[in-house]
């Protein structure tokens, strides 16, 4: 069982912002901008490579009220999945960071090879 599915069982408690059946928006225990929420699906999906490419359309719907609620939708806002090892995931449960509340910055992301990207 991952943590965040321990949050959606309420054995571990979160700070929530919106929940339906099956999606649950949080915010993040360490956030990297001033508004940092964390998206999952309820079913324990691993990855984005792995998860049913249908729930995307309710997870869509989801995530676009989720910025609407916290007043993200006219500023503009970060979606971000970290996938797998190379992408940085560190809780194996497909989860998005939707990250805003001001402007984000979009620097090179790779820790090799740098130069390549500037
Ligand atoms: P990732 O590296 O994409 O797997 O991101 C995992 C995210 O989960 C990180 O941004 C953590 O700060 C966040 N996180 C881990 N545990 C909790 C928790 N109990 N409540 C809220 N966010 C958490």
């Amino acid at each position: 069982m991952t943590i965040f599915s321990k949050i959606v069982s309420g054995e571990i408690p979160c700070n929530k912002v919106l929940e339906n059946e099956e999606f649950l928006a949080f915010h993040d225990i360490n956030p990297k901008a001033p508004v940092h929420i964390l998206i999952i699906p309820k079913k324990e999906y691993k990855c984005f490579q792995e998860v049913d490419p249908k729930i995307m359309v309710g997870l869509t719907e989801f995530t676009q009220k989720v910025a609407k609620l916290l007043g993200l939708d006219e500023s503009g806002y970060r979606l971000i999945t970290n996938n797998g090892s190379d992408g940085g995931q560190e809780v194996m449960h497909l989860h998005f960071h939707l990250l805003g509340g001001s402007k984000l910055s979009w620097n090179h992301l790779s820790d090799s090879d740098s130069h390549k990207f500037l």
